[in-house]
């Protein structure tokens, strides 16, 4: 199991070397995670129990957030869920706790946990009764016995995305298959959701699930001209998919995010093949695996790593590193912090 850990002496070396001077003073989180211990399933789920507080609220999010980006000011953003799996009772709590966070502060905007199976009319009176900006869906709930396969309809219905252009939401987008963006039936209903929605913005998470960049550098192409789709490179730890994202949808529809608690583990995430695999601090023994010793470093770390070398290859300026790390997510958001 991946921990979720503290910054040592090699996180804060790498953020003072490497990032300090690329990193903006404030900062927007488009993507990050909040729960509280008892949404979570009876098991599974370990690595999220680790946290201390039983409440992970934004005050523990921000807590963490001092030892990933040292000095910088967490302006607000889009809080997600985190007990992505939660039923019943649990998800109407899981929900409401994110609905109390963004009520107690107004740079935030929140997204509703939904559910395939939910009546559309349900999730338009939820939103409007939370407040909320936008909706999460998630492939584990789409009922299927294999999910990491589910084409996009089978855990967000298109009744729910015309609830969205309705109602003015967003939808952060975690898609599956094996190719992700590069999958045929991926392009085709993002671009039909797109089109035929327009009033509902759509965030692509994880780089288009870049995890690995060749199927967002292969793929975005084919998403080109799409005012309303965004995305966030939240936990995206290899080069290639920022930069495809800045050159197909513009740099003022990339959003930076972390996906705490993911930015809280160690590791990262390698393509290898036509695929991607996570390494984390206990997946390997990184003392002996190289010629020198190994200390991997904050998933969050990485990705940041990553996003600076896009802005490098890129060649954007100051004002456009802003835009991804703030401003953009403000405009998305509509949020006046
Ligand atoms: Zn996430």
């Amino acid at each position: 199991m991946p921990n979720i850990v503290h910054a040592n002496e090699a996180d804060r070396e790498l953020f003072e070397r490497e990032l300090d001077s690329f990193v903006p003073d404030v900062i927007c989180d488009a993507h990050m995670h909040l729960w509280a211990k008892t949404h979570l399933p009876p098991t599974g789920w370990e690595t999220f129990r680790q946290i201390e507080e039983e409440v992970v609220d934004l005050a523990a999010y921000r807590r963490r957030m001092a030892e990933l980006l040292p000095g910088r000011r967490v302006a607000g953003g889009l809080i997600l869920p985190g007990a992505v799996a939660a039923a019943g009772d649990q998800l109407r709590f899981q929900n409401e706790l994110v609905a109390a966070e963004v009520a107690a502060d107004p740079g935030w905007g929140g997204s509703m946990l939904v559910s395939p199976e939910m009546d559309p009319e349900y999730v338009r009176q939820e939103v409007r009764r939370l407040r909320l900006a936008g909706l999460k869906c998630y492939h584990v709930r789409s009922g299927l016995a294999v999910t990491w396969d589910a084409d996009i309809p089978d855990y967000l219905p298109e009744a729910q995305v015309k609830v969205a252009h309705e109602e003015r939401l967003c939808i952060t987008l975690h898609m599956v298959k094996a190719r992700a963006v590069a999958d045929p039936s991926n392009q085709h209903w993002i671009r039909h959701y797109c089109e035929t929605y327009p009033n509902m913005q759509l965030i692509l998470a994880h780089a288009a699930r870049g995890f690995d960049p060749y199927h967002t550098i292969e793929g975005m192409a084919a998403l080109a001209g799409l005012p309303n789709l965004w995305c966030d490179m939240a936990a995206v730890t290899d080069v290639g998919a920022c930069e495809a994202i800045i050159e197909t949808l513009g740099h003022d529809h990339l959003l930076y995010g972390t996906d705490f608690p993911v930015s809280h583990l160690r590791g990262r995430c390698v393509a290898i093949g036509d695929g991607f695999l996570w390494l984390y601090d206990d997946t390997l023994d990184w003392k002996t695996v190289s010629f020198q010793p190994l200390q991997p470093v904050f998933v969050g770390l990485e990705s940041l790593r990553v996003l600076k070398q896009a802005a490098w290859h890129c060649r954007l300026g100051d004002r456009q590193v802003e835009d991804i790390f703030c401003n953009n997510a403000r405009r998305l958001l509509g949020l006046a912090v």
